[in-house]
């Protein structure tokens, strides 16, 4: 069997890599830590990290069946990885690889940032990977030949048959790209880095684990390999907090959430299919469905119209006049299969999916004045919440919300402080009432209205109508211009946005001496009332209205 180090580049196979003062370091019973230029003063994030991830390693070995000497972690997500592969193995202007067309497109990019030649050969019948061209394709200066599998943004696996005749023909690298194994029914090609010291295996945590923001990717390989990626990386590629919480996340069961993408695939796919502007749905292995659309600018831009967002690949190779869907929540599917029966002049589909379905909504929104991330789960467990805008007392009031609501709700929001807490206050207001209102759905089986009156030696009382119909009411005065590092009359601003994006009549008053103890009972009578609102009603899966609407 060949050593996979023929195909490193010479000057790879010379290099002795940087070695970082924790690297020199082989254990001792150390308390005085001043090997590394830190700061002796305690931030939480003053010593340098684990270089090495050990304990990392270990952890996705065992989880994935591997040895921990199989493994390279990346910190800019598998995208490292695949900048490592040109790195090590592709000379310069020298040598060339292959993948088909169309693919994911960060290798053509990072192929040309290496000064890589990038061969492209077409694919087969439905996209499957064309094995005979790809090899036809190489030639002495090929080293990497590329698989992604599941293809992105066409959907299919590849068959491990036809990656082990590649990696027998091919006398070069096979690196396989995993990103959306977890949704495939294909087995993965990972067991084959054992036989088969040619095969590089990427996988990431930014898909099935719902991790994208950490940037954490992984490469499986011949240990010697595994080496090499070592060497090559930036010494700390891989911050402390994010070993940290990849360690802790690794403990979750991705199982139900994947079962739950796999399903709705299918029940999106089978709802496409009635569409006359849907002509094609190509099978996916994968998160998502590539469909081809009879237009596909037009379709793009009602959709964008109707607040959905999908990736348009008109205008790459192949992929003329067609979209691709990433599978959301179940109530995310229904408002885009409802958005594309209005663009085909249809009515939406019966929604004939179980209440249990998630009530969840995710609101990403970034303007010149803020950076907003929301997600919003109305049967998620409220103590899970994350709330964090940088107004102290504003966060404060937010986080009632969850508390009071019985729901889960994240809130991140990064905003122009340094002018004035206007932008950030109202675009929070807006970007939760758009995910409140997009968790609700069709609002099937909800109870509507709810009111509650508090508390306190202040009494605030909210009424609240999530009917659709938008009318704002205010009857609150405060005496002081601050609470804490809030002004006191952005709270009216930010209710009426938020009825406005909820689409809710809200009437709030409230009295009081203290401006805190007022502002404080109208997020809870709000978190009260939005409870009473949102619950189902366990004895009715219908409408809440005479009129069968809402
Ligand atoms: C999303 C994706 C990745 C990127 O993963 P990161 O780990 O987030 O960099 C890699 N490959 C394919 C095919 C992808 O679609």
């Amino acid at each position: 069997m060949v050593s996979p180090l023929k195909y490193v580049r010479p000057n790879i196979l010379a290099l002795s890599p940087y070695s970082t003062a924790r690297d020199e370091f082989k254990g001792g019973d150390i308390s005085v830590f001043i090997d590394a230029n830190e700061s002796p003063f305690r931030t939480g994030f003053n010593r340098y990290p684990d270089p090495r991830h050990r304990r990392l390693k270990e952890r996705i070995a065992a989880l994935k069946g591997v040895e921990a000497d199989n493994v390279f972690i990346g910190g800019a997500g598998s995208d490292e990885a695949i900048d490592l592969i040109y790195r090590i193995f592709c000379e310069p202007g020298i040598d060339n690889v292959v993948a088909m067309s169309p693919t994911y497109g960060v290798y053509s990019v990072a192929a040309a940032i290496n000064n890589v030649e990038y061969r492209e050969v077409d694919p087969g019948a439905d996209f499957a990977f064309p094995v005979e061209a790809a090899l036809a394709a190489a030639d002495a200066h090929t080293k990497v030949i590329w698989v992604c599998s599941p293809n992105n943004p066409t959907g299919l696996a590849v068959p491990v048959e036809d990656i082990i005749r590649l990696a027998d023909s091919f006398d070069g690298i096979v690196a396989v790209d995993e990103a959306y194994i977890d949704f495939s029914p294909v087995a993965s090609a990972l067991p084959l880095i054992a036989s088969h010291p040619n095969i590089i295996v990427l996988q990431t945590f930014s898909k099935a684990w719902g991790l994208a923001n950490l940037r954490v990717g992984l490469a499986f390989s011949d240990p010697r390999i595994a080496a090499l990626f070592a060497n090559v990386k930036y010494p700390y590629n891989l911050n402390g907090p994010t070993q940290r919480e990849i360690l802790r996340q690794l403990d979750r069961d991705i199982t139900p959430q994947v079962e739950t993408i796999k399903a709705e695939r299918e029940r999106v796919a089978s709802e496409l299919a009635k569409y006359p502007c849907i002509e094609r749905i190509y099978p996916s292995d994968a998160n998502f469905l590539l469909v081809k659309v009879d237009d596909a600018d037009r379709l793009y831009d009602h959709l964008v119209s109707r607040g959905v967002l999908v990736r348009n690949r008109n205008r790459v190779p192949h992929c003329a006049g067609m979209l691709r869907i990433t599978i959301g929540t179940p109530s995310e599917n229904r408002l885009m299969l409802a958005a594309i029966a209005d663009y085909c002049h249809m009515p939406a589909p019966a929604d004939d999916a179980p209440q249990s379905s998630a009530r969840t909504a995710t609101v990403i929104r970034h303007t010149n004045e803020t950076d907003i991330e929301i997600h919003i789960d109305l049967d998620g467990d409220p103590s899970a919440s994350v709330i964090d805008t940088g107004l102290k007392f504003f966060d404060h009031m937010l986080s009632q919300l969850p508390h009071h609501g019985g729901f889960a709700l994240d809130i991140l929001c990064r905003g122009d402080l340094q002018v004035d807490e206007h932008h950030t206050m109202e675009d929070v207001a807006i970007a939760l009432g758009d995910a409140i209102r997009i968790a609700l759905g069709d609002k099937r089986g909800i109870e509507r209205y709810g009111f509650v009156l508090p508390m306190d030696e202040s009494r605030a009382m909210v009424l609240i109508d999530l009917g659709g119909r938008i009318d704002f009411q205010w009857d609150v005065t405060f005496d002081r211009e601050y609470v804490g590092d809030t002004p006191t009359e952005m709270f009216k601003h930010f209710f009426q946005s938020l009825a406005s994006s909820l689409k809710a009549n809200l009437h709030i008053s409230a009295r009081g001496e203290n401006c805190h103890h007022i502002v404080e009972g109208i997020f809870k009578a709000t978190a009260r009332a939005l409870k009473a609102a949102i619950r189902r009603d366990q004895f009715s899966h219908s409408l809440p209205s005479s009129k069968g609407i809402i």
